[in-house]
């Protein structure tokens, strides 16, 4: 594989701003006018709850029809991604760097003011930038957090469809191409069929948008997650039957860990008496759910994560490393945030925190972490 990448191809051209602005504008305007059902956020520090309306499937599904019809009628050209990845690239880092001093000035305005939802100033430029000091920054009625998630998801999906379409053309589609593009097609719809579980995670609540939220969200997702992708566009693999076998396992066990495990916090925390696996949950101090999955480890949410991590990256085999980038930062990620939500966890529960730890001793993966 040529990794000797021209210098220019990263310069942005008018034609990805426009493709960029374009998507943009699609998510905005789309998103505000499309029905989806309305779920309502945490309470926040005023005693008010944010309202998302989740309808980032019904935005996913007609965006590829629009380009699919589009690229029917040679108005788009359906490799425009692939071929134009690295100045999309650094086009969408240049416009995180724009939002995020935008998001800067109005955060250290609006603290100035004493604004009810008081933003986080440490006084500390970096720290102040890098993490952020807005906690739920909204513009024009649109919640930029989950709109950059968003954005982020559904740009990692066009990026692998251009990828395919790419293979396609160059007529080296392979199997291991089919079996990544499927495990990651079905990852990202899922996350947009559960969309409003989106609106209980750390991202969403806990998190501010600074720089590190923007560039994970639009830059990091899309062009980072998928590498295995733009891997398999210069490499071939074969894969025998039993390693397709294992590869489709491990995503499969990777997926029902992973969504039974938020599933089963999400509808614990709507109704503390709803029945996990058949029987009634263990609850400790009326609030934390010990039964299910957060009775076999504190976060195997994580452990599923991982797992369909692997099975996105074990269709490119083990002749190189490059492939295996996600799950390395994702378990890098994970073990990271694990860490901070213990900590805010201890904080906030106490010594029912204490308790679930002695019940439920292991982290992410039973007997080992
Ligand atoms: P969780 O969904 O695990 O949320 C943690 C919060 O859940 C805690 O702060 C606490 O919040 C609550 N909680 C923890 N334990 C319990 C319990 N036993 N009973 C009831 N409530 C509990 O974490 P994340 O938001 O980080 O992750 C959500 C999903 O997103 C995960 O599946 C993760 O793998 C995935 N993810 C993927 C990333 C990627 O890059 N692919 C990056 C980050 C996350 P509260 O105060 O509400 O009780």
């Amino acid at each position: 594989m040529d990794l000797a990448i021209p210098l220019h191809a990263f310069i942005p051209s008018l034609n990805s701003v426009a493709v960029l602005m374009t998507y943009f504008l699609y998510l905005a305007t789309a998103g505000s006018i499309l029905p989806g059902k309305v779920v309502k956020g945490v309470v926040l520090q005023d005693g008010t709850r944010l309202r998302y309306r989740c309808n980032g499937l019904l935005l996913l599904v007609l965006l590829v029809a629009l380009l699919g019809i589009g690229a029917q009628m040679d108005f788009v050209s359906p490799t425009v991604i692939s071929d134009r990845g690295f100045e999309l690239l650094s086009t969408t880092l240049m416009f995180g760097f724009l939002v995020t001093w935008v998001l800067f000035v109005t955060g250290c305005r609006s603290h100035n003011q004493g604004s009810s939802l008081k933003p986080h100033v440490t006084g500390n430029l970096l720290h102040d930038w890098w993490f952020g000091i807005q906690l739920n920054p909204q513009f024009m009625g649109i919640d930029l957090k989950f709109f950059f998630v968003r954005a982020g998801m559904m740009g990692w999906l066009l990026i692998n469809l251009s990828v395919l379409a790419k293979s396609f053309q160059n007529g080296t589609l392979s199997q291991s191409m089919i079996l990544y593009q499927l495990f990651c097609g079905l990852y990202i719809l899922d996350y947009f069929v559960h969309e409003e579980y989106m609106t209980s995670t750390w991202d969403i609540i806990a998190e501010r948008l600074g720089f590190m939220l923007v560039f994970g969200d639009l830059v990091w997702i899309p062009f980072t997650f998928s590498i295995q992708g733009w891997w398999l566009l210069h490499n071939k693999v074969e894969l025998t039957t039993a390693a397709v076998v294992a590869n489709c396992l491990v995503f499969l066990i990777g997926y029902l860990v992973f969504r039974g495990a938020n599933r089963q916090k999400h509808i614990f925390k709507k109704n503390p008496k709803a029945h996990i696996w058949g029987k009634p949950p263990k609850v400790i101090g009326g609030k934390l759910l010990a039964s299910g999955y957060w009775g076999v480890a504190r976060h195997c949410n994580y452990l599923g994560d991982l797992l369909l991590a692997l099975s996105f990256s074990l269709p490119c085999g083990i002749s190189s490393p490059v492939p295996y980038f996600y799950p390395i930062y994702l378990l890098i990620l994970l073990i990271w945030r694990e860490r901070r939500d213990e900590v805010r966890c201890a904080e906030k529960y106490r010594e029912i925190w204490a308790e679930y730890c002695r019940l439920v001793p292991w982290r992410i993966l039973p007997y080992a972490y």
